[in-house]
């Protein structure tokens, strides 16, 4: 069953003359346990597609539902809140807080409602073992690797156990050898957990692990084959 519909998007940015157009009447359609990578030029406008999909800017025309929802027809709070139950983001940057733990930083978005919840504790730890780090729950980031960081920013889009997950260059400022661990990571507990996932990707050997691979061109997403 469909639960991510995107249709006929389009983005512009008003200049002085005629309007930038970034997406031109875009389509995509996800199901659960399904992934896609999207790839394209620097400026292509591939953050802007991923930020209208994860709620954080809002289309100049056309639809976008998540289970049958549409976010932007809900009010400013109403949006926040689904916003923080039902997408996790994941982006190039880990944007882990310093003084934090590792288990800390993973509950972060539970704080929206309050302290976490025993529950949610016992939730983190199990996403800490299965992203390999059950012994380094209590370090800092300072005191992990930078894979390691980006293991715990994937545990930490988990949280919530949303629907939809957004990742932009998830793996850009890491090795390659890392940054494959954490792709395969990645996708490994997100066809587990049957969640949805957009991958954002510079990289051909990341976009090659993920089921489906768009190009975006000219504002919208073009099917790529596979070289095999
Ligand atoms: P990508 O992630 O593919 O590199 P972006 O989505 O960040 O591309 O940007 C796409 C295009 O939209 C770029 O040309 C960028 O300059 C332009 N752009 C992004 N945000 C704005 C904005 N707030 N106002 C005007 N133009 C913008
Ligand atoms: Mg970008």
């Amino acid at each position: 069953m469909t639960q991510l519909d995107v249709a006929g998007v389009s983005k512009e940015y008003p200049t002085p003359s005629e309007p930038l157009r970034i997406l031109r009447d875009l389509s995509l359609s996800l199901s659960a346990g399904e992934n896609v990578a999207v790839v394209g030029p620097s400026g292509s406008g591939k953050s802007t597609l991923l930020h209208i999909l994860g709620t954080l800017d809002t289309a100049t025309s056309g639809s976008v539902t998540l289970d049958g929802i549409d976010p932007f027809s809900l009010s400013d709070q109403e949006l926040a809140d689904y916003r923080n139950q039902n997408i996790g983001f994941i982006f190039q940057e880990h944007y882990l807080l310093p003084q934090l733990s590792v288990l800390e930083n993973v509950l972060v978005p539970t704080l929206a409602k309050g302290n976490p919840t025993a529950e949610q504790i016992e939730l983190a730890k199990e996403l800490i073992e299965r992203v390999g780090l059950a012994d380094r729950q209590n370090h800092r980031p300072a005191e992990i690797s930078g894979g390691e960081r980006q293991r715990v920013a994937v545990a930490r889009s988990l949280i919530m156990d949303p629907l939809l997950l957004l990742a932009d260059e998830p793996t850009g400022s890491l090795d390659r050898n890392n940054a494959s661990s954490v792709a395969e990571l990645l996708i490994e507990l997100q066809t587990t957990d049957q969640k949805m996932l957009v991958v954002v990707t510079h990289s051909s050997s990341i976009s090659d692990l993920l089921q489906r691979q768009l190009l975006l061109d000219d504002g919208q997403l073009k099917s790529m084959n596979k070289v095999e």
